[in-house]
C-alpha cells in the first residue's frame, strides 16, 4: 500500500506527532482530546488532496500552521449556536430575532434568580408555601386594575389555557372577522379545537353586529371571545361591536367575555407619538372578564403570556392541570417583575425600557446616524455600489399595528451592475453581512439592500466589523 502514497503526502505530519506538538496542547486542554483528535483527522483528510497536487508547501504543513488551522476550526465548531445579531430589518419587535430586548433592571433580576435560591413559591411572611403568580400580582393590579393574574409561557398558552378552563365542552362564540392566524402556527380555530371548545362563528368577515352574537347564544354557550386582529386590517364597509356592548351582552346571559389583546399595552402609546394600541386597563374597564396578552411584544419584557381579570375566573384557570404544564420559570418571573416595576414611573419609561426607547427614536437622529455611516460604507463596498442615507419606513412588529409605519432612516446599498446581475450581488452581500462576527440582518427590496438603523445602538461595534466586510466583499 505504501507504494501508492506520494512523497508529498508522506511528508504530512502524523496525527501522533501533531497531538504531542506543544502548539496542540492548549487545544487539548480547552476542547478535550477527542474533539482535537477528530478535528486533526478531518484537517489531514482535507489537505491530503491539495498536497498530492503540490498545492501546499512544507511551510503550510508545519505543525504550528496545522495547529493554527485546527484551532480556527474548533473555535467555529464550539461557537455558541445562539448568536447575537444586528437587527437592521426595520421591524423592531421581530419574532424571529427574539422580540423585546430587556432593560438592565430585568437582566440584573435574571442574574440573581439564576444564581441564588429564591422565594419562588415560598411566602416569606408566613413561612408557608407560596404561589409564583403572587410575585407580580400587586404590580399587575396597580397597572391594569385587574383583580388577579396568572402567568404562562406565552400568549398562545394563555389563550389555550383560558379557553380550556372556561369553555371546554361548550361553545365559544366569536366573530368571523377575528378568526385569525398568527405566525403560521397560531390559528384561533385550531387553538379552540385543541382547548376542547366548540367554535361558534358569527357575523361575516367584514361586519359583525350585536344581534349576531345574541342570536348565537344558546344553552351550550360557554363564553364570548374577542381577538385583536393583530396582523391584518380590514378597511372599508366594516362593523364591530364595541367591547363594552359585547361585555354587557355576555353578562346579560351569564357568560364571560374573553379578550385576546395580542400585544396589548399597559399605557396609552400615543403619549409617545406612537399609534394607539388598546390598553389592558381599558379592555377590563369595558367589561372584559379575562384579558390575555404577551410579555415580549409592546410590554417590552420576557416571553410570557399574561392572563388577567376577575379573581374567580383566574382561580378556575389556576386549578386547571394544564397550568402546571404551561407555567413560567423563575428567570421569566424575575425579568417580568423588573419590567413591570419600570411602568410605575411612566415619565422615565421611554429612556429605561429598550423597546420603547427604540420605538420612539426620532427620525432625525436615525438619519444623522445613516449620514455618519454612509461614507464608510461607500468606501468599504467600492465603486460597484451606490450607498445612500435615506428616510425609510419601519414597523413595530409582532402584530402591533400591522399597517402603521414608523418613520425611520436607512443605508440603502444598491448594486450598479446590469439588472441581470443585481439579484446575485444583493444576495452575495446579504450573505457576507450574515457572515460577520456579529451577523447583520437587513431587508432586500426594490433592487437594493436596506439597513434600517433605528435599532443600531452599538455603532462602534458595527463600525468595528466593516474591515471584515471589506475583505469579504472584495474577495
Ligand atoms: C401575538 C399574538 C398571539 C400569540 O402570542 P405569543 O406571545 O407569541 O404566543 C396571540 N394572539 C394575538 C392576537 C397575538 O397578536
Amino acid at each position: 500500500m505504501s507504494s501508492s502514497v506520494s512523497p508529498a503526502v508522506a511528508r504530512l505530519p502524523s496525527i501522533d506527532s501533531l497531538l504531542r506538538d506543544p502548539a496542540c496542547q492548549p487545544l487539548a486542554e480547552r476542547y478535550g482530546r477527542d474533539a482535537l483528535l477528530a478535528s486533526l483527522r478531518q484537517l489531514l483528510d482535507d489537505v491530503r488532496e491539495p498536497v498530492r497536487h503540490g498545492q501546499l508547501g512544507a511551510a503550510e504543513l508545519s505543525p504550528a500552521v496545522l495547529a493554527g488551522r485546527v484551532a480556527e476550526r474548533l473555535a467555529i465548531q464550539h461557537r455558541s449556536r445562539v448568536r447575537r445579531v444586528f437587527n437592521l430589518t426595520g421591524t423592531v419587535l421581530h419574532t424571529n430575532l427574539g422580540r423585546a430586548l430587556l432593560p438592565d433592571e430585568a437582566i440584573e433580576a435574571v442574574q440573581i434568580a439564576a444564581r441564588y435560591p429564591l422565594n419562588l413559591e415560598f411566602d416569606l411572611g408566613s413561612g408557608k408555601r407560596g404561589d409564583r403568580d403572587e410575585l407580580i400580582e400587586g404590580l399587575i393590579r396597580d397597572l391594569t386594575g385587574a383583580e388577579a393574574v396568572t402567568v404562562v409561557n406565552n400568549n398562545a398558552a394563555a389563550v389555550l389555557l383560558t379557553l380550556n378552563s372556561l369553555g371546554a365542552r361548550k361553545e365559544g362564540i366569536i366573530s368571523r372577522g377575528e378568526l385569525i392566524e398568527i405566525g403560521g402556527a397560531f390559528r384561533i380555530p385550531d387553538i379552540m379545537a385543541r382547548a376542547g371548545v366548540k367554535l361558534h362563528e358569527v357575523g361575516t368577515t367584514n361586519r359583525t353586529h350585536a344581534k349576531d352574537y345574541e342570536a348565537a347564544i344558546n344553552p351550550r354557550s360557554g363564553l364570548l371571545m374577542r381577538v385583536h386582529a393583530s396582523n391584518y386590517h380590514i378597511d372599508g364597509f366594516t362593523a364591530r361591536v364595541p367591547t363594552a356592548e359585547l361585555a354587557e351582552l355576555a353578562h346579560r346571559h351569564g357568560l364571560p367575555l374573553l379578550e385576546d389583546l395580542g400585544s396589548g399595552s399597559l399605557l396609552d402609546l400615543t403619549r409617545w407619538g406612537l399609534p394607539a394600541e388598546p390598553t389592558v386597563r381599558q379592555a377590563l374597564l369595558d367589561g372584559a372578564d379575562i384579558v390575555t396578552f404577551s410579555g415580549d411584544k409592546l410590554l417590552g419584557g420576557p416571553q410570557a403570556g399574561l392572563i388577567v381579570g376577575r379573581k374567580e375566573l383566574i382561580g378556575k384557570i389556576k386549578k386547571n392541570p394544564l397550568k402546571r404544564a404551561l407555567r413560567v420559570d423563575k428567570l421569566t418571573l424575575a425579568a417580568l417583575e423588573a419590567v413591570l416595576g419600570l411602568y410605575r414611573n411612566p415619565d422615565r419609561l421611554a429612556e429605561r425600557l429598550p423597546s420603547l426607547r427604540l420605538l420612539t427614536r426620532p427620525q432625525v437622529d436615525i438619519l444623522a446616524q445613516a449620514e455618519r455611516l454612509q461614507p464608510l460604507f461607500a468606501a468599504t463596498l467600492g465603486a460597484g455600489w451606490a450607498v445612500s442615507a435615506v428616510p425609510a419606513l419601519g414597523m413595530i412588529g409582532s402584530g402591533s399595528q400591522p399597517v402603521a409605519r414608523l418613520p425611520s432612516a436607512a443605508l440603502c446599498l444598491r448594486p450598479l451592475t446590469s439588472k441581470r446581475l443585481r439579484g446575485r450581488q444583493l444576495h452575495g452581500l446579504e450573505a457576507h453581512l450574515r457572515d460577520l462576527p456579529i451577523p447583520v440582518l437587513g431587508r432586500v427590496d426594490d433592487d437594493a439592500l436596506w439597513l434600517d438603523l433605528r435599532q443600531l445602538d452599538d455603532e462602534d461595534g458595527f463600525r468595528g466589523q466593516l474591515g471584515h466586510l471589506a475583505e469579504e466583499a472584495n474577495r
